[in-house]
């Protein structure tokens, strides 16, 4: 996942980007870290843990300078250490170059082995760093020119913001597989994994990164350059599923819009007769509103999530059974027992949340449960920077409906078909990367490495 933000000609960019990144949390937890920069001098913050734990106060008195680029960090590739914290930074002879990025390069280890050969040295164990040396090797003149020759070699997904002396510069990958749009704040510009961090600073949205597009800004001014056509996008259709935030635009659309046409999509598909539609929050909250708006089943609020779960839990002596899916939901009993109930959910990986809260709707006394999710079955894993477990782990890859079903031990079990998913979009199916449900992977299979 991760989120990145950057901005360019501002006197707060750091401030900026720190409100940014508090937006885009949700698209990483693990580590946050700006780096700002006056056109010579970088000055930087990383850190493990969530934005509002990273940054103190005082620490934006020393991150100085107009323009800044900021990261939040959900692992795929390397390890969660907070050397490979990002943005990262190096000096080469063109000065000072930083970068952040969000996707997952498929061809990393492959590039690493032989940059390192070539005499290389690596300081972190991410794909991510590639990109650097790669830069940092090229012949080309200028900047973007350098990047664009980095990039020729690279396969994967890559939404990417690099500073480098007065400039800001934006890239997306020619597949376009992870968001990235483009806003304006009075003569700033600002560049972000998702619109929702615009609303926040108080920017408008202008459009996005398309994809194969390098995109220059210095001071207030933008230049753009496709530094390749790939004549077909990818974009992940996950991002509309689960992980972009409701009040997003991504690739241009709503995700609020889509999602909730997801919900529509599914009870058209199946509907059962049921007293109320719950869903697991918040991820699944919008598809259930859709599937409440088009079965005419009223919504309630079924599961109350806590939102202040730390990164570890103290645990008592005596086991607390299900203790993992408990501290994050706990039923409301009131507008469960005796219901017959539609519980709507996202997406199923591995299966145990789902698990989980069945026991709970049991246990709170529900009569009949219909379980509903607003995505086809995951069969394969992602290469493209979504963490989802190898395919032994998925359980949509070793059960069949019937199975999982059973496994889940509710009345009925429905997920969204494949072309229920596409028509929710609005949009024709050859825009999307559907690798997770399909197997097609719009990267030739043998470059698929992690
Ligand atoms: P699981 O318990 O493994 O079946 O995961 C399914 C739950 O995790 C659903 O409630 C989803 O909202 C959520 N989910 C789906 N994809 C991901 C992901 N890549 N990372 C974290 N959570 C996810
Ligand atoms: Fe998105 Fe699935 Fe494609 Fe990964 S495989 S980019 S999660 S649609």
């Amino acid at each position: 996942m991760c989120g990145i933000f950057g901005v360019c000609n501002n006197n707060e960019s750091a401030k900026l980007t720190y409100l940014g990144l508090y937006a885009l949390q949700h698209r990483g937890q693990e580590s946050a870290g700006i780096i700002s920069s006056d056109g010579k001098k970088f000055s930087n913050k990383v850190g493990n843990g969530l934005v509002s734990d990273v940054f103190l106060k005082k620490d934006f008195s020393r991150l100085k300078g107009f323009n800044a680029v900021g990261h939040v960090r959900y692992s795929t590739f390397g390890s969660s250490s907070i050397t490979n914290a990002q943005p990262f930074a190096i000096n080469f002879v063109d000065g000072n170059l930083a970068i952040a990025h969000n996707g997952n390069l498929c061809n990393a280890e492959l590039l690493k082995n032989k940059l390192e050969r070539d005499g290389s040295i690596f300081q972190t164990s991410t794909d991510t760093e590639v990109i650097l040396h790669l830069v940092a090797k090229s012949k080309k003149k200028t900047i973007e020119e350098k990047i664009i020759d980095a990039l020729l070699h690279v396969k994967g997904a890559y939404s990417l913001l690099f500073l480098s002396g007065k400039k800001l510069i934006a890239v997306r990958d020619p597949y376009g597989f992870r968001p990235l749009c483009i806003g304006k704040l009075k003569n700033s510009y600002i560049v972000s994994s998702e619109s929702c961090a615009f609303d926040l600073v108080g920017a408008k949205y202008v459009r996005d990164v398309e994809p194969g597009e390098i995109v220059s800004i210095s001071d207030d001014e933008l230049k753009s350059r496709r530094f390749s056509k790939n004549g077909k996008n990818a974009f992940c259709i996950f991002e509309f599923i689960y992980f972009a935030r409701p009040d997003s635009l991504v690739f241009g659309k709503s995700v609020y819009t889509i999602r909730k046409n997801l919900g529509k999509e599914l009870a058209k598909e199946s509907q059962p007769n049921a007293d109320n539609v719950i869903s697991v929050p918040d991820s699944a909250n919008v598809a259930a509103v859709g599937f409440s708006t088009e079965s005419k089943i009223p919504y309630e609020i079924g599961f109350i999530r806590n939102h202040y779960i730390g990164r570890t839990f103290i645990e008592p002596k005596q086991e607390i059974r299900n203790f993992g899916a408990k501290i994050k939901y706990n039923p409301v009993c009131e507008t469960l027992k005796e219901k017959k109930i539609v519980l709507v959910d996202d997406s199923v990986v591995r299966g145990t949340t789902s698990r989980k809260l069945i026991k709970m709707l049991r246990n709170a006394g529900v009569k009949k449960i219909h379980h509903r999710i607003s995505s086809p079955p995951i069969k394969h894993p992602c290469f493209y920077g979504i963490d989802t477990p190898k395919m032994s782990e998925l359980i949509a890859s070793r059960k069949s409906v019937k199975e999982i079903k059973e496994f889940f031990g509710v009345d009925t079990l429905h997920y969204l078909s494949l072309d229920g998913l596409i028509k929710a979009t609005g949009m024709e199916k050859d825009n999307f990367c559907l690798a997770c449900f399909t197997g097609e992977y719009p990267i030739k299979k043998a470059d698929n490495c992690r």
